[in-house]
C-alpha cells in the first residue's frame, strides 16, 4: 500500500498539504472552479449538482456532470461521465485509456462515492482533488478508504486532497435541497396510534399505520 515515497495513499486537507506540491491553493482553485460549472450544469437540469474535470499536463481533457435523473441510471456520476468522454475519444485508443489517466488529475466537486472511488482506482488516476466530504457515501475517507486500499488486481492507489473550494461546492448542494423541499409536499401530521388500540382491533389491515421515511 506504499507508493514511490514509500508513504501511505493519503487523503488530506489542501490547508495541511500548502508548500507541497499537492497544496498549490491557486492552481487547484482555477481547475475546481471549471468542475464548478459542470456542477451548475447539473443544478440547472435538476441533478444534484456534482461536477468534474479531468486535466492532463495542465489541459483539461475531460468533463463531466451528474446525469443520474437525466440519463435514469444511478451509476452516471459526474466521474463516470467524464471519464467515458476520454474512454470514447480519439486520445483514448491513441495513448491508451490507462496509460493517459495515469498522468491525470481529476477534479470533483464532492469526494467521489465508494462505487467511483474503485472506478478511479480501475482506471489508474493519479490524484483526486475534491471539495466537500460526501459523508453518506464517500470513497475517499469519509466512509472507506477505497483510494488507498491495494486489493484490485488492475487497480493502482491514489492520493487525495480534500477541500478545495468546498465553500462553494456545499452552497450548490444547499440550492438543490433548498429547490427540492420547496417542491415536496406539506406532509400531513402523522395520526398517532394507541399500541393498545391496535391489539384489540379485530381488523389491523385497516389501521392507518406510520410510515417512516
Ligand atoms: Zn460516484
Amino acid at each position: 500500500m506504499n507508493n514511490d515515497n514509500n508513504e501511505i495513499y493519503f487523503s488530506k486537507d489542501i490547508k495541511e498539504l500548502v508548500g507541497t506540491e499537492y497544496g498549490d491553493i491557486e492552481k487547484h482553485s482555477k481547475f475546481m472552479k471549471l468542475a464548478l460549472n459542470e456542477a451548475k450544469k447539473a443544478l440547472d437540469e435538476g441533478e444534484v449538482p456534482v461536477g468534474c474535470v479531468i486535466v492532463h499536463n495542465d489541459i483539461v481533457i475531460a468533463a463531466g456532470s451528474n446525469k443520474t435523473n437525466i440519463k435514469k441510471n444511478a451509476t452516471r456520476h459526474a466521474e463516470i461521465e467524464a471519464l467515458d468522454s476520454i474512454y470514447l475519444s480519439e486520445n483514448a485508443s491513441k495513448f491508451g485509456g490507462d496509460k493517459l489517466l495515469s498522468d491525470c488529475k481529476l477534479y470533483v466537486t464532492v469526494e467521489p462515492c465508494i462505487m467511483c472511488a474503485a472506478v478511479l482506482q480501475l482506471a489508474k488516476i493519479n490524484i483526486v482533488y475534491f471539495g466537500c466530504y460526501n459523508d453518506k457515501f464517500g470513497g475517499n475517507g469519509s466512509i472507506l478508504p477505497v483510494h488507498s486500499i491495494d486489493c484490485f488486481e488492475r487497480g493502482h492507489p491514489y492520493n487525495c486532497v480534500s477541500g478545495v473550494m468546498k465553500d462553494q461546492a456545499i452552497h450548490l448542494l444547499q440550492k438543490f435541497y433548498f429547490q427540492e423541499n420547496k417542491k415536496a409536499p406539506v406532509p400531513n401530521k402523522r395520526k398517532r396510534i394507541d399500541p393498545d388500540q391496535m391489539i384489540n382491533n379485530q381488523d389491523n389491515s385497516s389501521i392507518d399505520q406510520p410510515i417512516d421515511k
